[in-house]
C-alpha cells in the first residue's frame, strides 16, 4: 500500500510520463476522417460545417477543422452528415437480405416490428445478430407471426406464456411486443390483442408497439390500453378509426396520449398505412410523427418506400424543417427503446455510427399508399455509412 504522499507522487510522475511522449508525437492517427460536411446532430444542437474524426469505433472529435493522419478520408463537402439512423419499424429480421440494404441507406440500427411470433422468433433473433447493423426485434403478439389470414383472428394465438418464454430466452435482442390491429389482422380481437401484449411485456417492463388503421375499435379505445413508452405506428392511416374524427378534427385522446408519453411513428409501408390527405391535415394540425420509419421489406426498393432518406424527403416536401426531420430518425428514435439510448448522436465518445446524405434539388415524386402522388423539390440520397467506425460497403 502507498501512503497518501507516495500515492500523489506516483500519480504525478505517471501523469508526467504520459504527457511527455504525447507532446512530441505526430497528430493522432485516425481510422476515418469525415471531412467538410454539414453536420446536423440534433442531440448536440449542431448544424454547421464540421470534420468528424473516428478511432477504434468511437467518435473522437467533431471540430471545424481536424488535422491528422487517417486510414481513410470520406469527402463530405456539399453533403449532410448525421448520426447513423434508427429505423424503428422494419421487417429486416425476416431474412438476411434486407439489413445490408438498409445499412447502405444510412440505417445503423433497426427494429424488426413483429415479423415473427413466439414459434419462430429465434429465426428473427438469429438474423438480427447476423446483421451488419444493430438489429433488435419486437415479437408478434400472435405466436405464428404475420399470417395472411390475420395474426390474431384466432385470439388463442396471442399466447402470453409462449411469448414470455421467448422474451426470457432472448432478453438481449427482443425489446418489446408488436400487435397489428387492423380488421383484416385482428378482426374484433383488437383490444384483447393489446391487453395480451401488455400482459406479455409486464414482467420485463418493455414497450408495446401497435399498428393502427382500419381497426374495428375506435382509436380512443386502443390508446386507453397503452402505457407511457408504448408506440403507435402508421399514425397517418386513413379512416375508419384514424387519428381524426369524422369532421377532420384530431381526437383529443390522441393529443392526450402524446402528453402521457406515447410515441407516434410514421411506418411508411405499402398498403393502407398513409394517405397524403391525412398526412397534410395532420401537419396542418401540428401533429407530426415523433419518429419516421420505412416498414422495410423485400419490396420496399421498388415501391413508394425506396429507402429511409426518401421517407424523410416526404416530410421535407410537407414543409417540416430538415433539422426536425433528422431528429425523427436520430435523437427522437434513440429515446424510444433503451437499447438505442447511446445511439443517434455524434457526441465525442459515442459509437461511430454516421450517415452521409446528399440533399439534391430537382423535381421528385412521392407516393402515399393509395397511388396518391405529390411532387417536391428536394430529396435526400444516401451517400455513405460508417458503422461502428468502419465505412460500410454498398449493398
Ligand atoms: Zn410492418
Amino acid at each position: 500500500m502507498l501512503n497518501r504522499r507516495q500515492f500523489v507522487g506516483a500519480a504525478a510522475s505517471a501523469a508526467l510520463l504520459a504527457r511527455i511522449p504525447r507532446a512530441h508525437a505526430a497528430p493522432a492517427p485516425y481510422d476515418v476522417l469525415i471531412r467538410g460536411g454539414r453536420v446536423i446532430d440534433p442531440s448536440r444542437n449542431i448544424n454547421a460545417i464540421r470534420d468528424i474524426a473516428i478511432s477504434q469505433g468511437r467518435i473522437v472529435a467533431v471540430e471545424p477543422s481536424i488535422l491528422g493522419t487517417t486510414g481513410e478520408t470520406i469527402d463530405a463537402r456539399g453533403k449532410i452528415v448525421i448520426p447513423g439512423m434508427i429505423d424503428l419499424h422494419t421487417h429486416c429480421g425476416r431474412d438476411r437480405q434486407n439489413a445490408p440494404m438498409t445499412l447502405s441507406d444510412g440505417v445503423t440500427c433497426w427494429v424488426d416490428a413483429g415479423s415473427n411470433g413466439a414459434d419462430k422468433i429465434d429465426e428473427s433473433v438469429a438474423n438480427a445478430k447476423a446483421a451488419p447493423n444493430m438489429g433488435r426485434v419486437l415479437i408478434n403478439v400472435g405466436r405464428a407471426g404475420i399470417l395472411p389470414e390475420g395474426d390474431t383472428m384466432d385470439i388463442s394465438r396471442a399466447d402470453v406464456a409462449a411469448a414470455r418464454a421467448a422474451i426470457e430466452r432472448n432478453r438481449d435482442t427482443i425489446i418489446g411486443v408488436k400487435a397489428r390491429l387492423s380488421y383484416n389482422v385482428a378482426g374484433a380481437n383488437d383490444l384483447e390483442a393489446v391487453r395480451r401484449a401488455q400482459a406479455m411485456v409486464m414482467p420485463f417492463n418493455l414497450p408495446v408497439m401497435v399498428h393502427v388503421g382500419q381497426t374495428v375499435s375506435p382509436m380512443a379505445k386502443i390508446l386507453e390500453l397503452l402505457k407511457p413508452g408504448d408506440v403507435v405506428t402508421h399514425l397517418y392511416a386513413p379512416e375508419p378509426n384514424s387519428i381524426f374524427d369524422g369532421n377532420g378534427r384530431l381526437f383529443p385522446e390522441v393529443q392526450a396520449a402524446r402528453r402521457r408519453g406515447i410515441w407516434f411513428d410514421f411506418g411508411n409501408g405499402q398498403n393502407g398505412h398513409v394517405t397524403w390527405d391525412v398526412a397534410e391535415r395532420a401537419v396542418r394540425a401540428g401533429f407530426l410523427p415523433d419518429t419516421l420509419s420505412t416498414d422495410y421489406n423485400a419490396n420496399s426498393r421498388s415501391t413508394g418506400v425506396i429507402d429511409l432518406p426518401n421517407v424523410m424527403s416526404k416530410f421535407l416536401m410537407l414543409g417540416v424543417p430538415l433539422n426536425q426531420v433528422v431528429a425523427m430518425v436520430t435523437s427522437n428514435a434513440a429515446k424510444v427503446f433503451p437499447a438505442f439510448r447511446d445511439r443517434g448522436t455524434l457526441a465525442v465518445g459515442a459509437n461511430a455510427d454516421v450517415a452521409v446524405l446528399e440533399l439534391r434539388e430537382g423535381t421528385f415524386e412521392f407516393l402515399d399508399n393509395y397511388g396518391g402522388k405529390r411532387s417536391g423539390n428536394q430529396r435526400l440520397f444516401p451517400i455513405a455509412t460508417v458503422m461502428a467506425g468502419k465505412h460500410a460497403p454498398r449493398a
